[in-house]
């Protein structure tokens, strides 16, 4: 199908969506499909959350945008709430990750410049995904993200991820900031080692650089702690958040320690519906889910409960090449294109993305129950008895 008033951006599947029920998902014709991609990692909660749909109904009622020239109950509740979480002092509200990724990298410019004016070198990883805006596509490390927009933003320098020496040659006085993703995701479902995020956190601090990491995908649950920094014991100066924050509401927030949270002054960084009260009462909600009613202890058990369901399959196929993740951000690498098995198992009424050329990624709910995994076990072992 295509329909020639949406810009051509998407490779799309055929199906016209229509209804969700948690980790279900319904087209025109009312057939059914086990949704695993969420919306990409964004809908925490799964579809048509009953507490979500609440708070949104509620708040609209009261108040859904105000500028940010006043104080909203609501983005105090978040601010304070995501601080006391972490061992971050103040937030910044945004839109998206995109946008918390600019607002991270001006942060870590303006930082710099407030030490000397060559201190503006943002070094950043290949195969790291950070965005698609110029700033954010001139760190995220995959030439064919880049070669039909250049010339991007100077200043910036890749690194190899996950490896030390690389690290130590490219992070110096002149770097303002590092940017990694403490798993990377649309990258193939890779994860740092903490020796590595902790020399970085090591040649950071040496050479007063700012830390970011972008926990756009891997925060707000997905690992099994809130924020994906406390799974690697590494804790970075600036976070980026956004996907999963307002549960399918649009939302995104960096986080600053007490060190970067000096950094901006009226003026700065701003945007018109950053942290609206609207973005900001879904964002409460979804903590409130998370934190305070058991979904992220349901995270860690499902987590548990679906590698090892996977290994099962991984020791019946050997066409499983490798299980990667933490939580329930799950990949899997095939020996053949993901792309050919996540088509058959849409064909099959299950929804997958990919990540990189031969990996296979599940994003299912953080809510997810047994028998859904369960369900999707069998497609899976199905889909690769046919292969
Ligand atoms: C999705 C993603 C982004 C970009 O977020 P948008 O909301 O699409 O702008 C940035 N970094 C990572 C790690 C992501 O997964």
């Amino acid at each position: 199908m295509n329909n020639e008033h949406i810009m051509n951006t998407y490779s799309r599947f055929d199906d016209i969506f229509v209804r969700g029920n948690g980790v279900y998902l319904y087209n025109e014709q009312g057939k059914e499909y086990i949704d695993f991609i969420q919306g990409v990692a964004v809908n925490c909660l799964g579809h048509a959350n009953q507490v979500l749909s609440n708070t949104l109904a509620e708040q609209s009622k009261k108040i859904m945008h105000i500028s940010n020239y006043f104080w909203s109950d609501t983005q105090i509740k978040l601010a304070e709430r995501m601080s006391s979480l972490s061992d971050h002092k103040s937030l910044f509200f945004c839109n998206s990750g995109t946008e918390a990724i600019e607002t991270a990298l001006k942060l870590g410019r303006k930082h710099g410049r407030m030490i000397n004016e060559n201190k503006y070198e943002i070094v950043y990883t290949k195969n790291s995904f950070h965005g698609r805006s110029m700033g954010a596509l001139s760190v995220t490390g995959q030439e064919k993200y880049q070669k039909d927009f250049l010339p991007l933003i100077g200043g910036v320098v890749e690194s190899i991820y996950n490896d030390i020496d690389s690290l130590e040659s490219k992070i110096n006085e002149n770097t303002c900031a590092f940017i990694v993703e403490p798993i990377q995701g649309e990258g193939g479902v890779v994860s740092a080692t903490k020796e590595y995020l902790q020399k970085a956190r090591e040649l950071c601090d040496k050479f007063d650089a700012l830390l970011i990491f972008d926990e756009v995908q891997t925060g707000i649950g997905r690992l099994g702690t809130f924020y994906a920094y406390k799974k690697f014991g590494v804790v970075p100066d600036v976070i980026c958040m956004a996907k999963g924050l307002g549960g399918g509401f649009p939302i995104g927030a960096v986080l600053g320690n007490e060190k970067a949270s000096k950094v901006f002054v009226p003026g700065d960084q701003g945007n018109t519906f950053g942290g609206n009260p609207l973005a900001c009462a879904m964002g409460n909600a979804v903590i409130g889910e998370l934190v305070d009613n058991g979904v992220l202890k349901n995270v860690n058990d499902m987590s548990e409960y679906i590698y090892g369901k996977l290994e099962e399959l991984k020791l019946k196929h050997n066409s499983i090449v490798e299980l990667r993740g933490t939580g329930l951000l799950i990949g899997l690498a095939f020996d053949f294109e993901a792309k050919d098995f996540t088509k058959a198992c849409y064909e099959k009424g299950l929804l997958l993305a990919t990540a990189g050329p031969n990996v296979a990624r599940l994003l299912p709910p953080l809510n997810v129950k047994k028998e859904e995994i369960d369900k999707v076990i069998t497609i899976i072992d199905e889909v690769l008895n046919e292969k």
